[in-house]
């Protein structure tokens, strides 16, 4: 039973190459079997480090001095990252195709990472990462906004662009299916800058 948590694992591997059983290791700590048992599990705070650190010497495995970063802390660290879109309509970036009712979209591609700024690797524009219309940060990739639900990247009006701006997005437009595989894709990951 993996957890995943390199530490962990590597002291359930020592226990059980020494034939000792959760409670044998419980009496040397002075912490019940339970506890021991949580702390396989992937509960790295079932019981004080020190004592993880005692589990360690007692079975032979090196433990770092720090607790580290649980599963749950480092997903929610990443779910904290930024995410940021190019505003440009005709960056390269970004992918045009015809939505269900006939309007011509943009599908903004986010990049993820933990910059505070960031230009498009496409065009060099300076990217965002809030809604124009309502400011809410961008917390999904897609078309529209998910907290005020209009579009990331405004188009001008049919009536009034003398940019032909929907002209070339037009020409541009791409598979519905194409788009959904492009949803589906995850965002990739930049690394922050070394200093
Ligand atoms: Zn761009
Ligand atoms: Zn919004």
């Amino acid at each position: 039973m993996a957890t995943g948590i390199p530490v962990i694992d590597a002291l359930i591997a020592a226990r059980l190459a020494l034939s000792l059983s959760l409670r044998a290791v419980g009496r040397e700590l002075g912490v019940s079997a339970a506890a021991i048992h949580h702390l396989e599990s992937g509960n790295l705070a079932a019981i004080s480090w020190d004592k993880v650190q005692a589990y360690g010497a007692l079975v032979g495995v090196a433990i770092p001095e720090e607790r580290p970063e649980t599963p749950r802390a480092a997903r929610a660290r990443h779910v904290a990252l930024r995410l940021f879109y190019c505003p440009k309509p005709l960056c390269v970036r970004n992918h045009s195709y015809w939505d269900e009712r006939g309007e011509l979209r943009v599908l903004a591609m986010m990049v993820r990472t933990q910059r505070a700024e960031l230009k498009c690797s496409g065009c060099g524009e300076v990217m965002e990462s809030h809604c124009p219309h309502c400011d809410g940060q961008v917390v999904t990739s897609g078309t529209f906004c998910s907290s005020c639900g209009k579009e990331l990247i405004p188009l001008p009006p049919p009536d009034s662009d003398p940019l032909g701006i929907r002209a070339a997005l037009a020409a541009g437009c791409e598979e519905r299916s194409v788009i959904q595989q492009l949803l589906s894709r995850e965002t990739r990951e930049i690394p922050p800058p070394m200093e």
